[in-house]
């Protein structure tokens, strides 16, 4: 249900955020808690930092710290989940099914509070920030993408219509999305979606991805597809991933093992705890659970073969 039910939250959120620019800046001379000097002295430490995930002493973009939660009174999900995201880095999400992946997504994205322990961004607790400004830092991009009737240009461009014509083009290239404009008939202003020309699965998520960037989020939560996708858009995705972790920090449920090869931080999940944490190679060394999901279907091996073949295809 969380899915289904964040995509309806999310799709409420970008429309209510295209509505008033004035109500926007409105809530931010309200906010209690926005700063970015050295005044902005957390009200509680951050999440402990773990090895490596704290770089030059800057706070993470998004730390859990010992959050603990469940959807009904004694059916906890969330069991103690710990973990950073630095700035402008690369994290990813690993667990079998059930684990509470999109558990931890649904509080970040601040659909639910935590029964105890803390979401913080940039060291400050989400609790303080308030809802408008922890959303304002993130941007989701799930499994169900948007792509509605209308031009391509509006698809990326409806919580920010107003997005000067080098922003699109900066998003449309971070998302690899210049193929598609070229191949369309009227580039940005081609009709897609329902009765309009047809994109591909991966195609729409990269769409979806274009419009999330052109937000400037701080931290970008990506659900990767578990569908099968082609080797070009393989290809593509992974790309996109690591340009886009040089301009915000990035959490991705991930479910390829080009994903997590590529990740600068690994976090598995098992039954609402953090089972292990670290990288690719540290991580198949030393959890049997990481080398169990990695020989399973749970990363499929579909993104190092398309990582390989794009050379010769391009
Ligand atoms: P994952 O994304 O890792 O597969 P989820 O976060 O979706 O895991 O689910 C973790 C647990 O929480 C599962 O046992 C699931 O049944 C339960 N759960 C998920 N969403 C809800 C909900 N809206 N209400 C009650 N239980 C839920
Ligand atoms: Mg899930």
């Amino acid at each position: 249900l969380v899915l289904p039910l964040s995509s309806v939250f999310h799709a409420v959120g970008l429309v209510q955020r295209g509505m008033g620019a004035h109500r926007r800046v409105e809530q931010v001379m309200r906010l209690p808690v926005e700063h970015t000097g050295p005044a902005a002295t957390p009200v509680r430490p951050a999440a402990r930092p773990r090895p490596g995930t704290e770089r030059d002493g800057e706070r993470p973009a998004l730390a859990l710290d010992d959050v603990h939660f469940g959807y009904e009174p004694h059916r906890p999900v969330l069991r103690g989940v710990s973990f950073a995201v630095p700035p402008r880095r690369q994290v990813a999400l690993v667990g079998p099914s059930g684990a509470g992946k999109s558990t931890v997504f649904a509080l970040v994205a601040g659909f639910y509070e935590p029964d105890s322990g803390a979401v913080l961004f940039d060291g400050l607790p989400a609790a303080e920030l308030g809802r408008d400004a922890c959303r304002r830092r993130i941007a989701v991009v799930d499994q169900n993408t948007h792509v509605v009737h209308g031009t391509l240009r509006e698809n990326i461009a409806y919580a920010v219509p107003d997005a000067p014509e080098a922003e699109l083009r900066r998003v449309v290239g971070l998302a690899r999305l210049e193929e598609v404009v070229d191949r369309l008939p009227g580039g940005l202003d081609a009709v897609v979606g329902e009765r309009g020309s047809t994109l591909s699965g991966g195609e729409r998520q990269r769409v979806a991805l274009a419009r999330a960037l052109l937000a400037r989020p701080s931290l970008l939560l990506l659900d990767e597809p578990t569908s099968h996708l082609d080797a070009i858009n393989e290809a593509a995705l992974t790309t996109v991933m690591k340009d886009v972790a040089r301009e915000c920090a990035l959490l991705v449920v991930a479910h390829r093992l080009s994903t997590v090869r590529h990740a600068d931080h690994i976090v598995v999940l098992h039954r609402g705890r953090t089972a292990g944490q670290g990288r690719h190679e540290e991580l198949l060394a030393a959890s049997p659970l990481y080398r169990e999901l990695a020989a399973s279907q749970m990363l499929r091996p579909g993104g190092d073969r398309a990582a390989r073949r794009t050379p010769s295809s391009r």
